[in-house]
């Protein structure tokens, strides 16, 4: 059997939670602006607004989708609200730039959020620049994963051979299209399940799981899988 560096071309990164840890923050921060984002727009209080904020995500895939699908909101305007963050307390991991920057093939970023936060995330990883292409939820047509449609858009976009391409995700359910359109699946399991997240059904989804990105892609590089 290949190893996963003779098999692989193309190695597909979630962003958050996926190249830097799950504990930072920033998904808190995120979730925050959101509550409050639907709050202002939907006049209502707080305590309700979490409430749609996360019926939406659980049901639209995003809560973006959901106020867009809903309520009609500007996707733009949204995303520059909710991405308001203070991003100092996201910092580089140099173990995990050493092994990427190791990988051959084409590296990509497949993310929900947009292409501002990207920046603004890999600027503080010291990761900007290091990657081929971002597919952002702009470039998607706001269509978050894990619809399957913006994955079958991408493999297009970037003339994709899913047969040699590899994803990494931490949601679980993100994986489920992946594998479903021949891509080889990387769970990166923070030891606790994504509150969207139902690994029970994804489980037979998930090629690979591993607790630590770097040790991973060591691995791969030096050809122990
Ligand atoms: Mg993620």
């Amino acid at each position: 059997m290949k190893t996963l560096r003779e098999k692989i071309d193309t190695w597909i990164f979630d962003l958050d939670n996926t190249l830097y840890a799950a504990d930072s923050g920033i998904f808190q921060q995120v979730s925050d602006l959101m509550g409050e984002f639907v709050s202002k727009h939907l006049n209502i209080d707080i305590v309700e607004a979490k409430k749609i904020q996360s019926k939406y995500y659980k049901q639209h895939g995003t809560t973006l989708k959901g106020m867009m699908d809903n309520h009609g909101v500007d996707p733009d305007l949204f995303l520059e609200e909710v991405h308001k963050l203070d991003y100092s307390i996201v910092g580089p991991n140099h173990k995990l730039n050493e092994v990427l920057d190791k990988l051959e093939g084409r590296k990509i970023i497949y993310t929900n959020a947009n292409l501002q936060h990207v920046d603004n995330v890999l600027l503080r990883l010291e990761l900007l620049n290091k990657f081929d292409e971002i597919y952002d939820i702009k470039a998607a047509n706001y269509i978050p994963k894990p619809e399957i449609k913006p994955y079958k858009k991408f493999i297009e976009k970037f003339n994709i051979n899913p047969n040699c391409s590899i994803m990494f995700d931490d949601i679980a359910k993100n994986l489920v299209p992946a594998k479903n359109v021949g891509f080889t699946s990387v769970w990166i399991d923070h030891g606790y399940e994504n509150f969207s997240d139902d690994i029970k059904s994804s489980e037979k989804y998930l090629d690979y799981k591993t607790k630590d990105l770097s040790l991973f892609l060591d691995k791969v590089n030096k050809g122990n899988i």
